[in-house]
């Protein structure tokens, strides 16, 4: 019954609703936008990723601004659908049985893509087999190594469980789905009943897999000890393969993936260069990420437009006539967003934030390479830029790894700095970001800020959300901004944009550039010449929203990778 589906997703982490939080960032809501976009374009997908029962966390903050962590609970059963079959993967020797629940993604022509969610939480497992699919990114090597296990060869097993055996083409959404490829390895020997790993069998392999690398980051490379490999995975038929992946005593789920796929990509035109020099044996490709123009518009927006470019939903490239909307509608059509975003924090937190005040929004992973308290490198010219360019107030939000103690402090700082401030400039920090305050922040700020070092950001995506609602960004040049900064007419850009060095001093001058276009070209135009800045605001709908989004990325996947 299922035989329609040719394409198979997999991803450890899937951001579809806030209610089920089995994502924690930008590859999780990549892999939610993506999933949406092929149910509106009726791509015959299916999604395959884990249950996470415990969810990644939820996040509050004490009174001296420290992350505590707790489990998100979320009752599985009010939004998945449990299906009756079951497979098993071998761990440690065990027999581990393998769950799914269903969610199904309904597009706007009503073609459903289903994302299947693989769960261990079953009576005939051990107490702690049982766990391995509670929380993403949760626990040590062996535990993350079981979960990529239950993924991989999990998934493939349940898909052929349920009926799918179509399927031509299985893209692994970074190097934690790889274990697929040994699941696919282990059906061609099957079909010949054969022991030994032969060229043509790798080949198979291949012809079948996509791989998609998300990170310039080492440390965002999955690697196990050899030695723990054999014990978790157990010595198989396909151990001569595992051996092309294997440095320095040292498993790399990356190099799995790059050796068993025909085609492999990176996430933005720089991050495909930072990949190439990476692993330079490897023909990479690149293919710009976007984010699902429906899900992130906000109400008001998408009522206009609707009324103005109605075909928007189905074909997101005719947002490039949104320079025919009236300035003056997308005003209030902003203006709106901004006040559900305002009022929301002013609920949550008591920040007092004013619609007439200039809004900086700023939300992502607190993690070093972010900067995210750059912004508060010098206290004493921000209070200067209160006074000279006018009044301004700045939203935060954002986790930091419950392992990442440096993220932490990261936000403990934001903390120090309004208190500082708190008498010139509004400072908030909002706890536990989400898909619902990922769309209220995006939508209402009034320029979207970004500071990464480059050339650390892979994409970034929170940027193209800002973008489509008429958010222009100020960014430092990393990942997509390369590609959709025109400088005074989608956004702005600042600081050093070839390899900075991470040094105190280059962070000083990416700050000190922030500053100054802050002071004297973005607030000036904000509140002095209002026409100008709704120029920008309409050219980063119709340059940037009409192709930062998932409909074009899905076409250049079915064209570049699936096909
Ligand atoms: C969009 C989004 C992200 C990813 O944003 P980046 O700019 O890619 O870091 C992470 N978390 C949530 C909740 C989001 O909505």
């Amino acid at each position: 019954m299922n035989s329609d589906r040719g394409i198979a997703y997999f991803s450890m982490e899937v951001g579809l609703l806030a209610d089920i939080p089995t994502y924690s960032g930008g590859l999780g809501i990549l892999a939610g936008d993506t999933i949406r976009a092929a149910a509106d374009l009726s791509i015959p997908m299916v999604g395959v990723t884990l249950l996470h029962r415990k969810g990644y966390f939820y996040q509050a903050l004490d009174g001296r601004g420290w992350q505590n962590e707790s489990a998100a609970e979320w009752v599985v059963e009010d939004q998945l659908v449990k299906m009756d079959n079951h497979v098993t993967v071998t761990i440690e020797g065990r027999q581990v049985n393998v769950a799914a629940w269903r969610f199904d993604v309904r597009g706007i022509k009503n073609f459903v893509v289903p994302v299947y969610f693989l769960d261990t939480n079953l009576s005939e497992n051990s107490p702690e087999d049982r766990n391995f699919t509670d929380t993403l990114y949760g626990g040590d090597q062996r535990y993350r190594l079981a979960q990529e296990i239950i993924l991989g060869y999990g998934g493939v097993r349940m898909l052929r469980a349920l009926g799918y055996q179509g399927i031509e083409r299985f893209h692994m959404n970074e190097g934690h789905a790889s274990f697929l490829t040994l699941a696919l390895l282990n059906e061609e020997l099957r079909k010949e009943e054969r022991q030994t790993v032969l060229p043509k069998d790798l080949d198979a392999v291949r012809h079948q897999c996509v791989f998609t690398t998300h990170t310039p980051v080492t440390s965002g490379h999955d690697r196990f000890p050899i030695e723990l490999v054999n014990r978790v995975l157990g010595r198989h038929a396909v151990a001569d393969t595992l051996e092309l992946c294997c440095f320095d005593d040292n498993f790399n789920m990356t190099y799995l993936a790059l050796n068993l796929s025909h085609y492999i990509n990176g996430v933005a035109k720089r991050h495909a260069e930072v990949a190439k020099y990476l692993f330079a044996k490897y023909t990479i490709d690149s293919i710009t990420n976007g984010v699902h123009a429906g899900t992130w518009v906000s109400p008001a927006m998408a009522r206009l437009f609707d009324q103005h470019l109605p075909t928007w939903r189905e074909e997101n490239y005719s947002l490039r006539y949104a320079l025919s909307i009236p300035a003056e509608e997308v005003w209030q059509a902003h203006q709106a967003a901004k006040r559900d975003l305002l009022q929301f924090v002013n609920r949550l937190t008591n920040a007092g934030m004013e619609t007439d005040v200039f809004t900086i929004g700023f939300a992502r992973r607190m993690t070093a390479y972010k900067r995210p308290d750059l912004f508060f490198s010098d206290l004493d010219r921000l209070r200067l830029i209160a006074s000279n360019a006018g009044p301004f107030q700045i939203i935060f939000a954002g986790k930091a790894h419950p392992h990442d103690t440096s993220g932490k402090e990261l936000i403990q700082h934001i903390y120090w700095a309004k208190e500082a401030l708190k008498d010139v400039i509004r400072v908030v920090f909002v706890p536990n970001y989400d898909i619902e305050f990922g769309k209220l922040i995006t939508a209402g700020s009034d320029v979207w800020l970004n500071n990464p070092q480059p050339p650390l950001e892979a994409s970034g995506t929170s940027g193209m959300k800002a973008a489509l609602n008429g958010v222009p960004s100020l960014s430092t040049l990393d990942g997509w901004w390369i590609e959709g900064c025109i400088e005074g007419l989608t956004g702005w850009s600042f600081g050093e944009s070839e390899q900075s060095d991470g040094s105190e001093a280059g962070r000083k001058r990416d700050a000190s550039a922030l500053y100054d276009k802050l002071q004297y070209v973005v607030m000036p135009m904000f509140y002095q010449n209002l026409p100008r800045y709704l120029d920008i605001m309409r050219h980063a709908i119709a340059l940037n929203g009409s192709f930062f989004n998932t409909h074009r990325m899905i076409q250049q996947y079915v064209l570049k990778a699936y096909l």
